[in-house]
């Protein structure tokens, strides 16, 4: 398969043209931003310093809530929040079933670490088997999400954000933190406020696009329709911090496990905390013809925090068989795998 010769973004996503160098749209269009980041990144710095400054110690009882997964970029968020700031923090996980018993381990490592206070939402399984069947067969979300990631970690992460802002509103709590890579979300997003119109417009395609039955199983987990006006004046900042502080995964791997952090072994390439990963990754490029991580990881090659190798060790490897036959069989769908016996 041809791919950029500089990122790692292949010839079957969509909308990519080359030039004749081999260099993808993407590489040249980004040419001038990246020259800049540095100077970006800094006034980024600054604004997140003015931020917290203004804001610490204002709330009722945390300065911040971070969506935490337990993998090694949301454990270094929390790590950099408590270093730098020595914020009040309270770190809230998803279970969606699939976290492995490593990241229940890393993050209470970590939480006890930083400080943290930990709180999880654990929505039942039927309700979170039917959401991952429904989307390991159907791409029910709009296309451009579906550039960016599967539609089962789509489906996912769309439940994590209205939770982790619906306890952000109803503990006031005046930051939301996300440990998003430097590939993940762009540095334009990395520090929004949020507000109830802006919120409403984000959730309303994502609701729609489950179907009514799912959709009312869902209905606890988003942000209900009296809240935009019940606390429309506490409404949070959104923040990426990994977007604009220096990104090295080995050092940030070092810097984890130095607090007890431990990579888990039974994870693919693309996480540190998901079993569901590899079966997801598998549906998406069966469906689409590219991973639904290349768009992430070809952001990083091309930032230079991800060596272009690496890059694509990460993303044209095989997923790992056993991975996805476990989570095949927890779902209760068909095995895919061709067996002869
Ligand atoms: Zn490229």
């Amino acid at each position: 398969m041809k791919l950029c010769t500089n990122c790692i973004l292949p010839e079957t996503f969509p909308g990519i043209r080359f030039d004749d160098h081999g260099v993808c749209n993407h590489c040249r269009r980004e040419e001038s931003a990246l020259q800049k980041a540095p100077e970006k990144k800094a006034q980024y710095r600054e604004r997140l310093d003015q931020l917290i400054g203004s804001l610490k110690g204002t709330a009722p009882a945390y300065d911040a809530i971070l969506a935490y997964s337990g993998g090694k970029d949301s454990s270094y968020t929390l790590k950099l929040l408590q270093d730098r700031y020595s914020l009040r923090l309270l770190a809230f996980t998803f279970d969606n079933h699939f976290v492995t018993h490593r990241s229940w381990e890393n993050i209470k490592a970590i939480c006890d670490a930083t400080g943290a206070d930990h709180i999880a939402v654990r929505p039942p399984w039927s309700v979170m088997k039917k959401l991952f069947c429904l989307t390991a067969g159907e791409d029910i979300f709009p296309a451009p999400t579906l550039l960016r990631a599967s539609a089962i970690c789509t489906a996912c992460i769309g439940l994590v954000k209205s939770l982790v802002l619906k306890t952000a509103l109803e503990m006031d709590i005046p930051l939301v933190a996300f440990g998003w890579s430097p590939g993940q979300a762009p540095i334009q997003s990395a520090i929004m406020k949020t507000n109830p119109a802006l919120v409403r417009q984000n959730q309303a395609p994502w609701i729609k696009a489950f179907p009514a039955e799912i959709s009312h199983s869902l209905a606890r987990y988003f942000i209900p329709e009296r809240y935009y006006e019940l606390h429309q004046d506490r409404f949070p900042h959104n923040i990426h911090p990994l977007a604009f502080f220096d990104y090295d995964e080995e050092e940030i791997k070092r810097q984890l496990e130095g607090l007890g952090w431990q990579a888990p072994t039974d994870t693919d390439t693309n996480s540190t905390n998901c079993l569901l990963n590899a079966f997801a990754n598998q549906c998406h490029i069966r469906r689409h013809r590219f991973h639904p991580y290349v768009w992430e990881i070809a952001n990083m090659v091309r930032q230079g925090v991800m060596g272009r190798e690496e890059g694509i060790a990460k993303i044209y490897t095989d997923q790992s068989q056993e991975m996805v036959e476990y989570a095949q069989k927890k779902l209760g769908l068909p095995q895919s795998a061709q067996r002869q016996d």
